[in-house]
């Protein structure tokens, strides 16, 4: 029996954002289109503390909204400076998709979903 990237397997959580929220995402000046309404947690099964999606990224600052069963909120962040190739300045696509300072597992952005065609 063999362990592939199948058995990879994140945090079930998801979260609907409210009204509020979704009016912060459309007035931040980013590129993407506006973020999905429902949003899953990019983190990996177990993970402790908060649950995390990734809402909108605008230059260098990422915006997450993390959640626990009774809150949620909007936070800034940068990348998680995990880098699968460390000299090198510009992100490769195998670097950790997550936010600096993140629980659990660096997620290989290689192996991240990509369901958003950019
Ligand atoms: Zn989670
Ligand atoms: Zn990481």
């Amino acid at each position: 029996m063999s362990i592939d990237s199948e058995d990879l397997r994140n945090c079930p959580a998801r979260i609907t954002l409210d009204a509020a929220q979704l009016a912060f995402f459309d007035g931040l000046p980013a590129e993407a289109p506006s973020v999905q309404t429902e949003l899953g947690c990019e983190l990996e099964l177990g993970h402790e503390g908060s649950h995390a999606a990734l809402g909108q990224q605008v230059e260098a600052t990422m915006w997450w909204i993390q959640w626990t069963l009774s809150a949620s909120e909007i936070n800034p962040y940068t990348w998680c400076p995990a880098k699968s190739t460390p000299h090198v300045e510009d992100r490769n696509d195998r670097d950790c998709t997550l936010f600096d300072g993140h629980p659990g597992q660096h997620v290989d952005g290689h192996l991240a979903r990509r369901s958003d065609a950019a």
